[in-house]
């Protein structure tokens, strides 16, 4: 049964290069009806914090990553012991005092030889280990090294592939090395490439290495992400780009993963983010963004109209490219007045148009059905009464209602303003 894992070190946040690797060791478990396993690398007792560890499994959570067991190294401190004694008693290690620290290290001593791994993505990789120093496993203060606990680890959870970032692959003759030493299997390896920023560079704050935290902060949603993150590394074929990665499951092929270095593109995330908010139930989004409303003191926690709010969610959803976007694109219809863009004041409220704003509102105030369509009517025919193009009445409105240039169709915007609100925005403006 194959049996994978992901293995987190809680000395900061999931961000979006571990989010991939979780998502690659998911997909194959599922791929493969094997399992996945959680391992938690808490070995450095200075640098680990259970805040990070909360952190790392609400994001998996959050993100839909479930996993089938879960272990943490700080518990198996024992089993390490054990291995480093072994390898001692056979001579394959020593142990030595450092010049400045009190205990004493077991060091483990290096073969020196060729090796050959097969990565099931990168295909074959030649290592010479006479380059590779002899390697710490049990430092003088008695905790293990990565490489050697990821090993009595991988070997005793029985972990059948090895699925992690690029980084590790000058772990992996190290590792394989301690593979033989104690007489353990081999697991099969698969590196997956590296994540580069749009800039060329390495991910940067500044280019999107952000925590998935975050961005569930900012507004992305968990399903957006997981197809983000599963297109870094792997296509489906068809220059398909919206898959649902349960869909994903059955197409998976873990040696069609890319070997080149995958660019984190923020807008393409944005785009796909905009796609799955689309399509997402109105009722689910008006839940999202209840909170936000909620703290922006815009709504009363238990004491607002939702089937208003939802019909205004639905108006928004097609333009968001985050959750977050609603509450600033739609600010101006919970402000008592709207905040005016001063940029576009300039470009659209210079001019005075007192008296077309004043037959306008008093052609919508004489309307006897206030609908989406009469409002248009209303509109159409004032503009033509008056022989100019809708346009220079269009722009100015819909800033003196909403304060901004962008925004829905203006015909929605006054209808879900309603008459009163709209007169009075508009009368602001009239001289
Ligand atoms: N704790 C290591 C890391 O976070 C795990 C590497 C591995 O998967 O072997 O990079």
């Amino acid at each position: 049964m194959v049996r994978v894992r992901f293995a987190p070190s809680p000395t900061g946040n999931l961000h979006i290069g571990g989010g991939r690797t979780a998502l690659f060791n998911w997909l194959y478990a599922r791929a493969k009806e094997g399992k996945f396993i959680l391992r938690i690398e808490d070995t450095d007792q200075l640098r680990s914090k259970p805040e990070f560890v909360d952190e790392i499994l609400n994001s998996l959570e959050w993100l839909g990553f479930n996993w089938d067991e879960i272990y943490y190294q700080s518990k198996r401190f024992d089993i390490y012991n054990k291995y480093a004694e072994k390898l001692l008693q056979e001579g394959k290690a020593y142990r030595e005092k450092a010049p400045d620290k009190d205990g004493e290290a077991i060091i483990f001593k290096v073969p020196q030889k060729k090796i050959k791994m097969q990565d099931l993505i990168r295909k074959e990789i030649e290592f010479d280990t006479s380059l590779i120093k002899d390697q710490v496993l049990i430092k003088s203060d008695k905790t293990p090294t990565y490489n050697f606990a990821c090993v009595v680890d991988d070997a005793q959870m029985n972990i059948t592939h090895v699925i992690r970032g690029d980084d590790h692959i000058s772990n992996t003759p190290k590792q394989m090395l301690l593979y033989e030493a104690l007489g353990f299997p081999l697991p099969k390896f698969a590196h997956l490439p590296l994540i580069m920023g749009i800039d060329g560079g390495r991910l940067s704050k500044r280019t999107g290495a952000t925590a998935i935290s975050d961005y569930r902060k900012l507004g992305y949603l968990a399903g957006a992400l997981d197809n983000y993150l599963l297109l870094l590394s792997w296509a489906p074929g068809d220059n398909r780009e919206l898959i649902d990665i349960n869909e994903a499951i059955k197409l998976f092929d873990i040696t069609q993963v890319n070997k080149t270095s995958a660019t984190f593109d923020l807008k393409k995330l944005g785009w796909i983010n905009n796609q799955y908010l689309k399509n997402v139930d109105s009722e689910k989004l008006t839940d999202l963004i209840v909170p936000q409303l909620v703290e922006k003191n815009y709504i009363q926690k238990d004491n607002f109209d939702r089937n208003y709010l939802v019909s205004l969610v639905k108006l928004f959803q097609p333009r968001l490219s985050v959750v977050n976007d609603f509450v600033d694109w739609a600010d101006f219809l919970f402000l008592e007045e709207p905040k005016i863009d001063p940029i576009a004041a300039e470009k659209h409220l210079t001019k005075d148009l007192s008296s077309e704003f004043k037959q306008f509102t008093e052609k919508l105030l004489a309307l006897k059905v206030f609908d989406i369509a009469s409002i248009e009517e209303c509109f159409r025919s004032l503009v033509s009464d008056l022989g100019i193009e809708a346009k220079t009445l269009v722009h100015p409105v819909r800033v003196a209602l909403t304060g901004k240039t962008i925004g829905p169709g203006l015909f929605e915007v006054i209808f879900y303003l309603g008459s009163v609100r709209t007169c009075k925005r508009l009368e602001r403006f009239i001289k």
